[in-house]
């Protein structure tokens, strides 16, 4: 068996809360918005993980976490094997350089009043080893053409340009610091779906030119699996599902994947080996008030009382158990190995 990768980024226990307070002239905290609520995972040197869930369900606080932006209220990110929570400023600093964020927006993360030039050579300001000041413009020029915008458009400004454009003009400014790993929240969902392709191929190719290790976030699954090795699904800001995107789209075992990925369109319904429209009852519930037990299950058909009572970790299924792939599909539910062992098609609704 060929050696695995190292882990370049790992995530333990992660955990983000935001204090909810009360009132104006006296604050008072009330309780905890818990964003991020206990999340692990390995980022391997060259891959690609994807992260995917709802609209509030904490990855864009993750993805901040993992780029320094914020601090964890507990857990650990190992970077390199070390823990950077823990680091001095100065210590942290050179971490932050490897890791480098593409931000969801391209249309109100770029500073208007800068020129693209300006923009994607701020990063050199903070960290001025890694391009000394009469070289500056040269790198920003071959950036620009390495995501396959043209050099001579430097002096221009963000609204001279498309989405899509925008967005390659981000990608430069994260690449500018030759970072080892890129964290991309929702890099393509502001952009018409025409160009979310090119977006796309273009950090595929980048991620092979410079070796880089990408987290790759979004709210819709079938963005993910084009890019991603592994992926690990979200729910009230925690890992419900992680495995290979084989095992994530072909075999998903846990109801809320089940439900995220029979929403998603295919050409061809046949392929979707028979699988039924799955439509959850209820909506998300407040992150500062989530359901006991498992949390998904105010919204999912086989949840009994076990699952009000026992929190279900993120485990590899029985039956996986003999698979015995380097990387373990695991899935955060008491009854996750039922539908594979039974084979049924799962959900109650139907369309
Ligand atoms: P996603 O990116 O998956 O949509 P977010 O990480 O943005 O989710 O948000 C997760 C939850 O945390 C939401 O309920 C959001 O309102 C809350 N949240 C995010 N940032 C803050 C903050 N700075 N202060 C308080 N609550 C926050
Ligand atoms: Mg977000």
């Amino acid at each position: 068996m060929p050696e695995m990768p190292e882990a370049i980024l790992q995530a333990r226990d992660l955990v983000k809360h935001y204090p909810l307070t009360q009132g104006v002239v006296i604050r008072r905290t009330v309780g905890a918005v818990k964003a991020v609520d206990g999340v692990s995972f390995d980022l391997r040197r060259g891959e690609t993980l994807g992260i995917v869930g709802e609209s509030g369900c904490g990855k864009s606080t993750l993805a901040k976490l993992l780029v320094n932006l914020e601090r964890p209220t507990a857990g650990e990110i190992r970077y390199r094997g070390e823990d950077v929570t823990r680091l001095s400023r100065r210590a942290l600093k050179s971490v932050r350089r490897n890791i480098q964020m593409v931000f969801q927006d391209p249309y109100t993360s770029l500073n208007p009043r800068m020129t693209v030039g300006d923009i994607i050579g701020e990063p050199f300001d903070i960290h001025p080893e890694v391009a000394p000041k009469g070289d500056r413009r040269r790198r920003v020029r071959e950036l620009l053409d390495v995501v396959g915008l043209n050099p001579e458009y430097i002096n221009r400004y963000p609204h001279q340009f498309s989405g899509g454009q925008r967005q390659r003009i981000g990608i430069a400014r994260g690449l500018a610091l030759r970072p080892e790993i890129i964290v991309a929240d929702e890099p393509v969902s502001a952009l018409d779906v025409s160009v979310q392709a090119q977006v796309v191929n273009l950090m595929e190719r980048l991620q092979d030119e410079f070796g880089l290790s990408y987290v790759v976030i979004a709210h819709d699954l079938s963005v993910v699996r084009h890019i991603s090795d592994r992926v690990a699904v979200m729910y009230l800001g925690r890992v419900v599902e992680t495995g290979t995107d084989e095992e994530i789209y072909d075999h998903p075992t846990h109801p809320y994947t089940q439900a995220l990925l029979s929403a998603v369109p295919v050409p061809d319904p046949e392929s979707r080996g028979g699988r039924e429209r799955i439509l959850l009852a209820g909506d998300v519930p407040s992150p500062a008030d989530p359901p006991s037990g498992c949390r998904f299950r105010t919204r999912c058909w086989k949840a009994d009382e076990r699952c009000e009572r026992e929190t279900p970790p993120l485990a590899v299924p029985p039956a996986f158990r003999t698979a015995g792939g380097p990387v373990a599909h695991a899935s955060a539910c008491h009854y996750a190995e039922e539908r594979l062992v039974t084979g049924a098609a799962a959900g109650p609704a139907e369309v």
